[in-house]
């Protein structure tokens, strides 16, 4: 069965302040395109058999999603709404497609694009863009995790090199990764915001070693632990300046609540029409659950959270885009689209009744799914203290 996101929602007028015709008619055919190739039982079957949708990755490769925000001179069309725009759709169709993307173009290939040398990125972003060399970002370390500038992992140097010793955890897509982006103590006199940097680390150097971890959901993209013994990494892949790495994390975090905000409502989004859809379609006591009030004003109050969510994040994506500050806004955005995104998983499950807690069943997923996205990217406590700063000033 495949779902389409409907016309409706496709074309709303309420994004007309956000977005041009062009980027309505991108709205169009990733919608078009995601449902003849991101079919629920294709979604299914990733998560249940913790398989890399491959297919799914490659279609976006052709599509060349996976070079939309990169520099023009790599194959890059789009800017921070049209990402907006791309996640929301993907993250419909496919939570999956949503993350792996936004791990490696926002993030990863966001702070190549932004701060490594040109020798890096001539190496790196062409491969990036074509499928050929996927990467992945790896902060949070057992110890470090909200509290990530404690990390401990560490880098000493070796003549040219940097021997990297420590062990990251939680790493998205880590074992299609070509090179990680890890974040590592160069500088141990330093203070804790000092003294890191950032290296890309090819996957294939001797003494690391990747260990996918089991989770609750996300299956289809693994999550894993990283340990590095005794990694060398030449000087050269340095991303950014030497010991001033935290600086560029923090642009790249900024970045990633705002398309965190826009995936939680698509995928909010495709949670309510399945609740919908079910619910006029299910018969009780002679007529659709749809027509018992308290059905219907929980569908309400659903729609009308997604809707809030979604102003927000597009709110947060503009104000990314024309280069004003949005750590307040972008922190708003991530923390209330994720709790949205939970509170209607777990309404439509409801509304679902026992088919809602059956594995046949998308619903489940979302309900399992919903629940990372309050915990990654900076947990929702996190989020409220940087809105709370923003008060407080
Ligand atoms: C599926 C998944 C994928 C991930 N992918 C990546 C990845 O690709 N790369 C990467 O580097 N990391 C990744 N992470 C890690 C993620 O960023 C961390 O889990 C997150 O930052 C929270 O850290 P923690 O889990 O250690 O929680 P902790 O920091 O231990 O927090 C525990 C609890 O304390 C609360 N808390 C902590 N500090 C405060 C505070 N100051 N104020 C109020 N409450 C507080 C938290 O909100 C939470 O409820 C991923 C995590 C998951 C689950």
């Amino acid at each position: 069965m495949n779902h389409e996101y409907t016309l409706a929602m496709l074309e709303r007028a309420d994004l007309r302040p956000y977005l041009n015709d062009e980027q309505f008619e991108f709205r169009r055919s990733i919608n078009r395109v995601l449902t003849k190739h991101a079919s629920s039982e294709y979604i299914g079957m990733c998560d249940e058999e913790k398989r890399f949708p491959k297919e799914l990755i490659e279609v976006g490769v052709e599509q060349g999603w996976f070079a939309l925000t990169l520099p023009e001179a790599y194959g890059g069309i789009g800017d921070y709404m049209d990402m907006t725009a791309f996640l929301e759709v993907a993250a419909y169709h496919s939570i999956a497609l949503s993350r792996f993307w936004n791990a490696n173009i926002n993030m990863v290939g966001g702070a190549v694009a932004r701060f490594a040398s040109e020798e890096i990125k001539a190496e790196v972003l062409p491969a990036l863009a074509n499928g050929q060399g996927w990467l992945a970002f790896a902060l949070s370390e057992n110890g470090s995790g909200s509290d990530a500038a404690s990390l401990t992992t560490r880098g000493v140097a070796d003549g040219d090199d940097f021997i990297i010793d420590g062990t990251k955890m939680w790493i998205t897509g880590a074992m299609q990764a070509k090179y990680i982006l890890t974040a590592v103590r160069t500088d141990k006199e330093a203070t804790k915001h000092n003294g890191i940097s950032l290296f890309l680390v090819p996957t294939d150097t001797p003494g690391l070693e990747i260990r996918p971890i089991d989770l609750l959901g996300g299956s289809a993209i693994r999550t894993c632990e990283v340990n590095y013994v005794g990694v060398r990494v030449p000087k050269r892949l340095v991303v950014g300046e030497l010991h001033m790495g935290w600086k560029r994390l923090t642009a790249v975090l900024a970045k990633e609540r705002v398309a965190l905000s826009a995936m939680c409502v698509g995928a909010a989004q495709a949670a309510v029409d399945l609740a919908r859809w079910y619910a006029l379609d299910r018969k009780q006591f002679g007529q659709p659950v749809f027509d018992f009030q308290a059905v219907s004003h929980m569908l309400v109050d659903m729609q009308t959270q997604v809707d809030a969510a979604r102003m927000m994040a597009y709110r947060a994506a503009k104000l990314l885009v024309d280069g004003q500050p949005c750590d307040a806004e972008s922190s708003q955005a991530k923390y209330f689209a994720s709790d949205v995104y939970v509170k209607v998983a777990t309404d439509g499950l409801q509304i679902m009744g026992a088919n809602g807690y059956a594995m046949e069943y998308p619903m489940q997923r979302h309900y399992r799914e919903s629940k990372l996205f309050q915990i990654f990217g900076g947990t929702n406590q996190v989020q409220r203290n940087i809105v709370a700063r923003a008060l407080k000033s």
